[in-house]
């Protein structure tokens, strides 16, 4: 039977004790989750949730496609990248088709944190040097090089203080509560460079230039028009390489863009890539040059037991073959237009709602309590999503200051659910919470 809410705070007290406590649980009282449908997710009393916050299901929970071919896979063949099969061969072509010239090759891995840790690696072992330029606020995976690389103190208040010293990371491009705001914007890309040239000047020129190409995790912010053409013209000029880290932003959830670096006109030398490749199932990739793979290995060495095995890649074709069915990306862009309006017709109304940020179903609703000084609400955001939940929407706080709504729902998500979050979300900031 389902557990009642004793069954539910035991499972909670079990998790406790058996999961390292550092992987923190959302809600002080979850629900406890039993499956997934679409945009839906369902508790143990069948009560359903709208969730807002999953950008690793584009195509929503339980999608029978990549169930059917995972499952018909894992009945046939899995095994590891080093035996011939056509599916690898397959997906990475499929892969390096989605990507402009001359990025043609492609390295399988199983998540986001491997993939930002291997394309640093790939940039240390290409250009033989051990600096690494990236951006505060970020967050790029767990593993050593790519938690090196991640500043944001949303979940680590230590982060600054503990990162290597190979790492040198610039100032936040935001635009709204930065040192830069609005048109002033386009000035953090010309210190972002002057910090790549002083690195140079001083002897330590680095490997490369690693950041989200849209900034996810800092709240949904799209880069100043400009920022990556400029920092990527000087990391290259001081012979550095450019690091795309398209683990959010990328696969179509702009809407207009399929890759975050198009919407700022450039082509990365290093593409990172995950999360909605596999619609859940562990996969992400590193997409680079055949040269710039070819010298990692001179210094590196590269092999995953399941990265690329045939399950994982025909999930991800599986993936693939559902975007174009489904139109996910033109449907991101139409229907982010729409909700973005929405949430911006409550921001008339609603002075809690500072800005709403973002691009095709990637936004941001920053909550201030007050708009001159953009105080950041972080109490009342925690307080809302409490709410939110009661009221059967998921959605969970982000950014440094965790007082932005991380609007990211699958990219199937219809237009009624998208209308009930707005109708939630007025709601709460009307009645209170
Ligand atoms: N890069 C970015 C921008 C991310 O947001 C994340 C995950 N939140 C990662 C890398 C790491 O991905 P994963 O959790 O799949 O290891």
């Amino acid at each position: 039977g389902a557990p009642d809410s004793t069954g539910r705070r035991e499972l909670l007290e079990r998790r406790n004790a058996a999961f390292a406590e550092v992987q923190e649980h959302y809600y002080d009282a979850p629900p406890q989750i039993e499956r997934g449908w679409r945009e839906h997710l369902v508790d143990t009393d069948a009560r359903v949730y709208l969730d807002m916050v999953n950008n690793v299901t584009p195509l929503g929970h339980g999608h029978l496609g990549v169930a059917a071919a995972v499952n018909r896979q894992l009945r046939r063949l899995n095994t590891n990248s080093r035996f011939n099969y056509e599916a690898v061969v397959e997906f990475s072509e499929r892969l390096a088709g989605l990507v402009p010239e001359p990025l043609d090759t492609v390295f399988l891995v199983n998540s986001g944190s491997e993939a930002a840790d291997l394309a640093i690696r790939v940039a240390l072992a290409a250009t033989g040097r051990r600096d690494v330029v990236s951006v505060l606020e970020a967050y790029h995976g767990w593993t050593y090089a790519s938690d090196a690389v991640s500043t944001s103190t949303a979940d680590n208040p230590n982060a600054l203080e503990t990162r290597p010293d190979w790492v040198h990371a610039v100032e936040a491009p935001n635009p709204f509560r930065g040192r830069y705001r609005g048109a002033d914007a386009t000035r953090y890309a010309p210190e972002a460079a002057a910090r790549i040239r002083e690195l140079a000047d001083s002897g330590r020129p680095p490997a490369a230039f690693i950041a989200e190409t849209f900034t996810g995790n800092a709240g949904g912010i799209p880069l100043p028009d400009g920022y990556l053409a400029e920092v990527y013209a000087a990391v290259r000029e001081a012979g550095g390489l450019a690091i795309a880290d398209e683990v959010q932003a990328g696969y179509g959830r702009l809407g207009d863009w399929f890759w975050g670096f198009e919407q700022q006109g450039v082509v990365p030398d290093v593409i990172a890539v995950a999360k909605a490749m596999g619609n859940g199932h562990p996969l992400g990739a590193v997409i680079t040059t055949r040269e710039i793979a070819a010298r990692f290995r001179t210094q590196g060495y590269f092999f995953s037991s399941t990265g690329g095995s045939p399950a994982s890649s025909v999930a991800g074709m599986a993936v693939l073959d559902a975007y174009a069915a489904d139109g996910l990306q033109a449907h991101a862009a139409a229907l982010g237009r729409q909700l973005k309006r929405d949430l911006e017709e409550l921001a008339t109304r609603h002075p809690l709602i500072g800005t709403v940020h973002g691009l095709g179903l990637y936004l941001g609703v920053e909550f201030v309590r007050d708009r001159e000084t953009l105080e950041p609400a972080t109490e009342e955001t925690r307080a809302i999503c409490d709410r939110l939940l009661e009221l059967g929407v998921i959605m969970q706080p982000t950014g440094d200051h965790q007082n932005v709504l991380k609007t990211k729902p699958p990219l199937c998500i219809e237009p009624g659910s998208a209308d009930y979050f707005v109708e939630m979300l007025d709601r709460v900031l009307t009645e209170g919470w």
